[in-house]
């Protein structure tokens, strides 16, 4: 069986591979899906913004779906900072019930509890690319703070929630798992 969920690392940096093990997991764990790591060297590189010194989110998300490869869905993570016109910065965007996400590192280690501990950034990425990767499957956000698919605004939410779906939204996503064929 082919993997329902490929990871892809595109940042500029080298993988972090035991980051890359633990968000695989946790999507299979979150989703009942088939993850894998997807190598590849191409880099959206026209995705940087000179004025903003930042990467557009939207450019790669579409950069990615274009792209056509891997089949599937895909979140590609990435160290590079992420932003969207009207915001300073993303964490991630996600085609919502589409095909393609993207997450950054850039900003998950930027305060003192990941500095005292790198098991924090670690489970800040592993949340986020969940998060993302619920858009994918049409969920919007939820008002349960702990549901992985609350709005975080802050690093201080992004801490708050579980690397996965609440009843509610868990729920929505059978539903589209049923249509999309998934269960079988
Ligand atoms: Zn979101
Ligand atoms: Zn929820």
């Amino acid at each position: 069986m082919a993997a329902e969920v490929s990871l892809w690392w595109i940042g500029a940096n080298a993988p972090d591979d035991g980051m890359m093990e633990d968000v695989r997991r946790a999507v299979e764990r979150a989703f009942w899906l088939r993850a894998r790591r997807y190598v590849h060297a191409d880099r959206p590189t026209h995705a940087f913004d000179p004025r903003r010194g930042q990467h557009s989110s939207t450019v790669m998300l579409k950069w990615l779906v274009d792209r056509g490869q891997p089949t599937g869905r895909v979140v590609a993570i990435t160290d590079v900072d992420l932003f969207i016109p009207v915001l300073t910065y993303v964490y991630g965007e996600a085609q919502l019930g589409g095909r393609a996400a993207v997450v950054s590192t850039a900003r998950l280690s930027l305060d003192v509890l990941a500095a005292a501990d790198p098991a924090v950034r670690l489970a800040r990425a592993v949340k986020e690319t969940v998060h993302e990767l619920g858009h994918t499957f049409g969920l919007l956000h939820c008002a349960t703070v702990r549901c992985a698919m609350s709005r975080s605004v802050s690093l201080i939410d992004v801490d708050l929630t579980d690397p996965a779906l609440c009843p509610p939204c868990t729920a929505l996503y059978h539903e589209v798992r049923r249509k999309e064929g998934l269960d079988g």
